[in-house]
């Protein structure tokens, strides 16, 4: 039966809990990411912008919000929005480190390729242990980063501040690496693979086309052409700061 108002989210969600498998706190923990995914943009976060992210209807996150306040883990400003408390902020670091152990487990131990091992995360997130999750982090020599250079938080919810900026606001002629790259769009990641563009991986910018254009840049000695889309996903870490002065010289300009 279809309610009006429901979005296709909705939908799936209705007929995951009348199934096994999705219990509701498995969605407290979806909502619980998404609000700390959507504060690095702006805070508090707008349900409306909640319901996009989510692919649910702003009735359905009312009342999700609704329950996750009386539980302290959101506190809610009426028509302004939704922010973690502490105790939410933990909780979802908590599920931040098992999704990027699991991730990185994935990688390392069971040969899974980068993009495969989000979708698998997303479902393990929930179901492992806290004693799984961190048997796996030991076994990996408890690693800061997961594979897609996003950094795990530790056990006690400490989580390192990396935010770079974008491959595509780097100016022309800029050496940067690779820092991180999102890891939740299965094809560009395969894509980006196929460019060799990995955490870690040196990049020159070559050119920026004007009026959002692509971007060419130089990896492993090739030319390659980026979407402004793609580039908006990799981050990365200038390599060379400019100098000042004008003594500094790279040897490699030329060519
Ligand atoms: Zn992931």
């Amino acid at each position: 039966m279809e309610t009006p108002g429901q979005t296709e989210g909705d939908r799936r969600q209705d007929a995951a809990d009348t199934s096994t498998g999705y219990d509701r706190s498995h969605a407290v923990e979806d909502y619980l990411k998404a609000i700390r995914h959507l504060q690095q943009e702006s805070v508090p976060v707008s349900t409306s912008s909640l319901a996009q992210h989510l692919d649910r209807s702003p009735a359905s996150i009312t009342n999700m919000i609704k329950s996750l306040a009386e539980r302290g883990l959101v506190e809610h400003e009426p028509y302004h929005g939704v922010r973690l408390s502490e105790a939410g902020e933990r909780e979802a670091l908590r599920i931040i480190r098992r999704h990027r152990v699991i991730e990185a487990y994935l990688i390392e131990m069971l040969d899974y390729s980068w993009d495969l091992v989000h979708a698998e995360a997303e479902r393990l997130e929930h179901a492992a242990s806290d004693e799984l999750v961190e048997r796996m982090a030991s076994a990996l020599g408890h690693p800061e980063m997961d594979p897609h250079g996003s950094p795990i938080p530790t056990p006690d919810g400490e989580l390192a501040d990396n935010l770079h900026p974008a491959l595509s606001e780097v100016e022309s002629g800029a050496s940067v690496i690779v820092r991180e790259v999102s890891d939740a769009d299965e094809e560009r990641l395969r894509y980006l693979a196929e460019l060799g563009l990995y955490p870690g991986t040196r990049v020159e910018v070559v050119d920026r086309e004007p009026f959002e254009g692509p971007i060419r840049v130089r990896v492993a000695g090739q030319e390659r052409s980026l979407g402004r889309r793609l580039a908006e996903i990799v981050r990365v870490e200038q390599e060379d700061v400019e100098h000042s002065g004008d003594g500094g010289e790279d040897p490699s300009a030329d060519n």
